[in-house]
């Protein structure tokens, strides 16, 4: 029978979901979805001085966002310091692990020597095969039994043919404390072994940590995944992203008026790509995405073409998905009549959800004062002439055509231009000179709404 295919998301909750991290659950649960197989969801919380409750909420709280459905339960490290002693004990059983009750003394003095002899600082191994007396007052740690020379060698499914020597990176390294607490790469291995994970793709921040994760797997007989290493994210000035390039909690480009679907299609183009589209709908990927693929090198952050492809997804998502995410902004355009025709007023303008609450908030309500800058540009004697007359003979239209039609009318009688009327009319309407197509604000307002917009402008103007 063919093994199901299980990726997972493994953070470690220390403050907020970073882009960087959604990217990479993304990537997981693409490739989960593509299969048919699980993506699962693991909190690494098992330091209890820098993980936080909070901090795991708004992990959680950012893939609900993003729509990032996992399969069945949350896993919790913190709940699982059974299991993980149960495996210790299992090692140590074995001959495959063993106390090493070396002091601080010992362990300054090692460090020491290696440091004068130039040397890589490595446990060199003293109570690996201790047969003396057993040290009083000391609480052992746990190490494993590493290889001691030789090759630790994997192909990754982004990097290809990955080796390290021994020599270069291992040591009998510790997999509990003296307090009993397993370490981070030993609970890593045991929870994805027992979580039946086949695929782990993650930021190649963990690279150093796989040949020590194999050692582990090996000794407790677990099969091996298929490792997947993404390069890091950079900023523009090709450094590792940080506050500096921008937002890097997920969270604040919702703050921002950006869609999930937008930041979802862009991260998942930064180190990944497909022929050279670049608008990419769910479905479309959850069949296209492909581990393999991902790029060897780092990527490069561009707001600009998050700004592009957000507003790409303003201008085509359906009502109820924008109104979806304006409602989390705090702004339900539903309440409104004519809210179709607003957003579709909107949104081929707008780059920011931001620009749809803002522009339909000048367009709904009637305003109460006016830009001084527009009305010193645009607003003169005759053209508040003609604003009140153009009021004056408004009678039952209704489209936007109709208001386009009479309004080219108007004009010719009058002999006058378009752009005088129509800048002093988006002031009396909106209160600026920024709304969009006059004649559908007309349309979205009705005459009567347009008559007493004019009057109460040009009351203030002659005041
Ligand atoms: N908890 C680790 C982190 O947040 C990830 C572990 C892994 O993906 O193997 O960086």
């Amino acid at each position: 029978m063919h093994e199901k295919l299980i990726t997972r998301f493994a953070p470690s909750p220390t403050g907020y979901l970073h882009i960087g991290g959604l990217r990479t659950a993304f990537y997981n649960y693409l490739y989960a979805r593509k299969n048919r197989g699980d993506f699962l969801l693991r909190i690494e919380d098992t330091d209890l001085q820098r993980n936080s409750k909070e901090a795991t909420e708004a992990i959680i709280e950012a893939f609900k966002w993003c729509g990032l459905e996992y399969d069945g339960e949350v896993t919790y490290q913190s709940e699982r310091f059974d299991i993980y002693r149960q495996y210790i004990k299992k090692l140590l059983d074995e001959g495959k692990a063993y106390y090493c009750y070396m002091s601080k003394e010992e362990l300054d003095q090692m460090r020491a020597q290696q440091e004068a002899l130039k040397q890589r600082p490595r446990y060199d191994g003293r109570y690996r095969d201790f047969k003396g007396v057993i040290p009083q007052n000391i609480k052992p740690v746990v190490r494993i039994k590493a290889p001691q020379k030789g090759e630790i060698a994997f192909t990754d499914g982004v990097k290809g043919e990955v080796k390290f020597k021994v020599e270069d990176i291992l040591d009998d390294f510790i997999i509990a404390r003296s307090d009993g607490t397993p370490t981070y790469n030993f609970t890593v291995v045991v929870d994805d072994a027992l979580m039946q994970v086949s695929h782990i793709i993650r930021g190649d921040d963990h690279l150093s940590n796989t040949p020590k994760q194999i050692v582990l797997y090996e000794a407790l007989g677990f099969k091996i995944p298929h490792f997947f290493h993404v390069a890091m994210i950079h900023g523009e000035d090709g450094k590792k992203l940080s506050k500096r390039h921008g937002a890097t909690d997920v969270m604040e480009y919702k703050q921002m008026g950006i869609l999930p679907q937008a930041l979802l299609n862009f991260l998942v183009r930064l180190g990944w790509s497909h022929g050279d589209d670049e608008i990419f709908s769910l479905e479309e990927l959850k069949r296209l995405f492909e581990p393999y693929h991902i790029n060897k090198s780092a990527s490069c952050y561009n707001f600009k073409k998050l700004q592009w492809l957000n507003a790409h997804y303003i201008k085509t998502l359906p009502f109820e998905e924008i109104n979806r995410q304006l409602k989390a902004l705090g702004f339900d355009l539903s309440v409104y009549e004519k809210a179709g025709f607003l957003l579709d007023l909107l949104r081929e303008r707008a780059k920011t959800l931001h620009d749809i609450i803002e522009g339909a908030k000048n367009i709904i309500n009637a305003p109460k004062n006016y830009d001084e800058n527009a009305v010193k540009k645009f607003i003169n004697e005759d053209n508040l002439e003609l604003l009140c007359v153009f009021a004056n003979t408004l009678e039952n239209q209704k489209t936007s055509k109709d208001f386009e039609e009479f309004t080219n009318e108007f004009l010719d009688k009058r002999q006058a231009k378009l752009k005088d009327l129509a800048q002093a009319m988006r002031i009396a309407l909106t209160g600026n000179s920024v709304s969009p197509s006059i004649f559908e604000v007309l349309e979205f307002l009705g005459v009567q709404e347009c008559k007493n917009r004019i009057e109460n402008f040009l009351n203030c103007r002659r005041k």
